[in-house]
């Protein structure tokens, strides 16, 4: 290793060392008279920025002119994101499915014969990047998650920048709204929320998750809605209209991200809060489906001053560091 290296790296841990996020800034009695959804995003300065109706969308084309896209498609981590496994016919909204097979067949090829196949959605084209991107506002998604053991949906946030490293997660986090991947364990009606940011790259990635019981049970097989109230000072998170949980861990980003609904598969392993998820099959049928109805988003005038590019996040001595060890 380069003398150049070794020095990048130990000065890169004293500065980390001192700028480590405390997680005592989460907040659990949230004044629900002050956060109130819908009173909140009807108030003055609020506006519409997204209002998709999934069940009007009856193709791919009809889907990415409504800004969402089918998720990167190929390996995830067991199972495979396949566009496929999306389908436009249900009049409830859009469905994810997930199945294992030993016949897959689909239209890129990119896929095996043999495996565990599920899918999602973004709103940035996993190929040019385009497509939605907004910081700040109020971001609410009405949906089925699935209940069949080993499933894991979620809707997040995500960055184009959670790459890089030094700015507390100001310049990029990866934003949790809701996983639901406790059906299965030892706390059910529970929801998890995780901030994450810095690369997922030991020793600079930090993150912070919590669990959290809802007053409504989101494995009941009904539609709920999941929302998320991002302002310049922090994140107060939903079910139902109704906020459960809030953080300001890392420095509340600040630049526009990206917003993604998700499936994901463990089988016979433990899910991302530790808790046993349980194991994968056909057999749970219609409850693997993700059926995902609508999604809204909101901006308030106020936050727009407080919108940040990556220029103004301005150089960091530890990305540099980062980028260093890295080649
Ligand atoms: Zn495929």
């Amino acid at each position: 290793m380069k003398k150049q290296k070794i020095l990048a790296i130990a000065l890169a841990s004293v500065i980390l060392i001192f700028s480590l996020s405390s997680c005592k800034a989460d907040r659990f009695d949230i004044d629900a008279a002050k956060y109130n959804y819908p009173s909140l995003v009807s108030g003055d300065g609020w506006e519409s920025t997204m209002d998709v109706d999934f069940a009007s969308i009856t193709s791919m084309e009809e889907l990415n002119k409504n800004y969402w896209y089918s998720v990167k498609h190929g390996l995830r981590k067991y199972e495979y994101w396949c566009p496929d496994m999306i389908d436009f016919s249900s009049s409830d909204g859009l469905v994810i499915h997930s199945v294992q097979s030993e016949n897959h067949v689909c239209t890129d090829e990119l896929c095996p014969l043999n495996g565990v196949f599920t899918g999602g959605i973004d709103s940035r084209d996993p190929t040019t990047g385009e497509g939605f991107y907004q910081a700040f506002g109020y971001f609410e998604v009405e949906v089925k998650v699935p209940t069949g053991d080993g499933m894991w949906s979620a809707f997040w946030l995500q960055s184009t920048n959670t790459g890089r490293i030094g700015k507390k997660g100001m310049d990029g986090s990866e934003i949790d709204v809701y996983e639901s991947s406790f059906k299965n364990s030892s706390t059910p009606n529970s929801l998890g929320n995780a901030i994450h940011y810095d690369a997922y790259d030991w020793p600079f990635y930090q993150s912070h998750g919590a669990v959290s019981t809802t007053e409504n049970n989101p494995y009941d097989g009904e539609f709920h809605t999941y929302g998320l109230l991002w302002t310049p000072k922090e994140y107060v998170f939903y079910m139902d209209g109704k906020p459960y949980y809030a953080t300001k861990f890392g420095g509340v980003a600040k630049i526009a991200e990206y917003l993604r609904l998700t499936v994901e598969i463990r089988t016979g392993v433990q899910g991302p809060y530790s808790q046993d998820i349980g194991e994968f099959s056909n057999d749970f049928g219609a409850a693997n489906d993700f059926v995902i109805k609508s999604v809204k988003v909101y901006q308030k005038d106020e936050y727009k001053s407080e919108i940040k590019t990556l220029d103004d996040m301005g150089w960091s001595f530890l990305d540099w560091a980062y980028r260093l060890f890295k080649k």
